[in-house]
């Protein structure tokens, strides 16, 4: 019998080893086994097991594997078939993305379940006779049913050593046992129940539970999304299934997971970025075990070893976090929706801006569609308003508020409701200019600095380096340096001057480097404690404030005009999530959406929420540019500190590939961010109607011209990151 292994040395193939005698009743694909490579013992997965009797394998002798770690399997058949499917998709190494499917908290050598000392109560007569101390103890471990140790003694005001003595006594019984380290074990957890749906809801269900193909639940904000997947989780529990529930990691919070805790309780297992490794380690395992029948995660959850996995949620399917930017990229909601096919599965991508890449989906027939048009409990729909800065004409040019806004944050200052304000931008002001064009901009990237008020610096957003602000100009000696751009840190000072006595609090990258800072600032917002909350993107997304009744968008051409082909996508997205978190409760919402460009398309979808008329108006577009979702879009990414290199490489690349058949290769050109952190940047896209073709093409290029060492060079198949 012979083992093909997959070692994480990340050399992309499979090693073969012999299998001695005496584990080959034992041995099975996705166990993690121990192998002698080289000269030293490693760590290595069980891929492929036949039957056979070569003793070599390409005139090498096979070594024996050493021993089985872990005779539960880490993989199912189902998961190794979807790793080696990601593996080819992606053009990763099979290793890379075995160890993207295991958390490295399971896989540590000295991972192990936590082990304490737990007290019960005989449950045999015992002879020996006991202090009326003692036999009050004893009484009061029957009555608490036993407890851990240390608990116990807290409990009882006693010791160890008391315990033990009763122990050895016959009168209680001491053993070691796992005890779970409980992600969730500090959150008061209510149980809740299910709530009777409406109409749509009820529709959106029953087609969830029905549809063979993906579903895409396209709902708006507050429409009651949520409590249709967890009446689809408790419908397939009912019939001894699992589930899976992906969430972007900025929308994991306490909020989001207890209300899956609080309908399915100890059923749930989180997976995410916050656990220690002890808790990750658990969890993992209670899932493995069938525990845990429900997990709750960002992208990696799509791996996780769920029991008779029978519906995968991908909520807010179009967020981006769920493409990983590091090897193997693959995207998380596609990951699913491959695994519902492999194990047959339901799955469900929950989304109110829903990517167009599963719009086209459900327009070609390949996914079902289930809408909610209307919010399920109280709260209506905002009104919203478009605001054109350019009126007032050229002495109101790059003002930071218009009148209208100015004044609808002053009712609700005397009304004592609530205000959000979005900027994309931190910092002070977007660039220092000098009056002779100079832009003081950070000599190891290509980005212009960003002037901190506060700590009175240029900051680079790229490399996050920073440099004192100079007198003069470097090019013309002039003093008149002048700041460009408005970021928050500047809106927040005008906002202070023009209301005096608001409370005002500001959440970006730079106010929230602190850990728990995000949250402090949040909950101070909620406590009412402030009447102003001025943000970054970071302020978008999920959270509800119910005393919030007016949002203002501050500046919404800057996402328009990034170097990126899903630019309108990503505005539409955004506007549409700012706009959702006015007027959540009973108070009507209203937001303004100041532009230069109030004719925008775009714009004027999002203000309308119509996102049937902004995913038409722009297929047509993507279509007329075979841009994704039509073609498969990758970029072959170069970096390198030597630009010579890294612009004479990618020149070479792109002229080699457009050789080939059925690809459409763009010029080689340096990324919107040419220069990072010292690393020159270029791309170049490739494009076609099937990604085989594409990973054929780099595989091919590859091999044929390896890169030098001075030169990285790595694909990124449907890429999100375009800079
Ligand atoms: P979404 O996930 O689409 O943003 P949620 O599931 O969070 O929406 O629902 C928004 C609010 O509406 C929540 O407070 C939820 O409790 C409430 N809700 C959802 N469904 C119903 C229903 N059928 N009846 C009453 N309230 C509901
Ligand atoms: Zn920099
Ligand atoms: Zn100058």
């Amino acid at each position: 019998m012979i083992v093909k292994v997959a070692i994480d040395l990340s050399l992309d193939r499979l090693f073969t080893y012999e299998v001695p005698g005496e584990l080959q009743g034992k041995l099975a694909v996705g166990q993690l086994l121990c192998v002698p490579f080289s000269s030293r013992q490693v760590n290595a997965f069980a891929m492929e097991i036949s039957a056979g009797d070569e003793a070599s394998v390409e005139g090498r002798r096979l070594r024996p594997i050493g021993k089985i770690i872990d005779e539960k399997p880490f993989f199912t058949p189902a998961l190794l078939k979807l790793v080696g499917q990601i593996a080819a998709y992606t053009a990763s190494p099979i290793e890379s993305v075995l160890r993207a499917a295991v958390p490295a908290a399971v896989l540590k050598p000295n991972a192990k379940a936590r082990e304490l000392l737990f007290v019960e109560p005989s449950r045999e007569p015992f002879a020996a006779a006991l202090t009326s101390r003692q036999r009050w103890i004893c009484e009061q471990v029957v009555r608490l049913g036993g407890g851990w140790m240390r608990q116990l003694c807290r409990e009882l005001g006693t010791t160890p050593s008391t315990l033990r003595a009763l122990g050895q006594k016959g009168a209680l019984v001491i053993t070691v046992q796992a005890r779970r380290r409980d992600p969730l074990c500090a959150a008061k957890i209510r149980p809740s129940r299910p709530l009777e749906l409406n109409a749509e809801q009820r529709a959106a269900l029953d087609t969830v539970l029905a549809s063979e193909l993906p579903v895409l639940l396209h709902g708006v904000t507050g429409s009651g999304k949520t409590e249709v997947y967890l009446q689809a989780i408790a419908a397939v529990l009912e019939n001894g299934g699992g589930a899976i529930v992906m969430v972007p990691e900025i929308a994991l919070t306490p909020q989001t997971v207890q209300r899956f805790a609080s309908r399915f309780g100890d059923q749930v297992a989180v997976l995410h970025s916050a656990l220690s490794d002890g808790e990750r380690y658990d969890e993992w395992h209670r899932i493995r075990s069938g525990q845990a029948r429900v997990v709750v995660g960002p992208r990696s959850a799509v791996f996780a070893p769920v029991r008779n996995l029978a519906l995968i949620v991908v909520d807010e399917e179009h967020e981006t976090s769920y493409k990983q930017e590091d090897a193997p990229r693959y995207h998380a909601r596609d990951v699913a929706v491959m695994r519902g096919r492999i194990e047959h599965a339901r799955v469900v991508l929950g989304s109110a801006t829903p990517s167009l890449e599963t719009w086209l989906n459900v327009r070609k027939g390949k996914y079902t569609l289930a809408t909610i048009a209307r919010r399920a409990g109280a709260g209506r729909l905002p009104s919203v308003a478009i605001v054109d800065m350019a009126e007032g004409g050229e002495e109101r040019r790059g003002a930071i508020f218009s009148p209208r806004l100015l004044e609808a944050i002053a009712l609700r200052l005397d009304r004592g409701e609530q205000t959000i304000l979005f900027l994309n931008r931190r910092g002070y002001s977007r660039s220092v200019v000098c009056e002779c064009g100079y832009v003081m901009t950070c000599p190891d990237c290509s980005a212009p600095y960003t002037y901190h008020r506060a700590d009175n610096c240029l900051r680079c957003h790229i490399c996050g380096g920073w440099r004192t602000v100079p007198r003069e100009c470097p090019e013309c000696k002039s003093s008149t340096l002048s700041y460009r751009g408005i970021g928050t840190q500047r809106a927040e000072a005008a906002l202070a001057k023009c209301f005096p006595h608001a409370r005002i609090l500001r959440m970006d990258a730079d106010s929230t480097s602190r850990k728990q800072s995000h949250d402090d600032i949040l909950g101070a917002f909620r406590r009412g404690e402030a009447q102003i909350l001025l943000g970054t993107q970071m302020i978008a997304k999920g959270l509800d404030f119910p005393n919030v009744t007016l949002v203002g968008v501050l500046n919404a051409d800057s996402s328009l005009n990034m170097p990126d082909i899903r630019a309108a996508e990503r505005t539409y997205q955004l506007l549409s999530q700012v706009a959702g978190r006015a007027g959540r409760a009973e108070l009507p919402g209203e937001v303004f959406i100041q532009t230069y460009d109030p004719s925008s398309p775009v714009i004027v979808a999002a203000a309308r929420g119509d996102f049937v008329a902004f995913a038409e108006e722009e297929l047509k577009i993507r279509r007329e540019l075979d841009f994704p979702p039509y073609l498969r879009m990758a970029l072959v990414n170069l970096r390198s500190k030597n630009a010579k290199l890294v612009s004479e490489w990618s020149e070479m690349y792109a002229k080699s590939l457009k050789q080939v058949k059925g690809l459409i290769v763009g010029d080689a050109i340096p990324s919107a961010i040419e220069k990072a952190d010292g690393w020159y940047r270029w791309q170049i896209m490739l494009r076609s109607p099937s990604s085989a073709v594409i990973v054929r093409a780099w595989r091919w290029i590859i091999a044929v011209r390896p890169a030098p060492r001075e030169l990285r060079v790595f694909l990124d198949v449907d890429a999100y990151n375009m800079v």
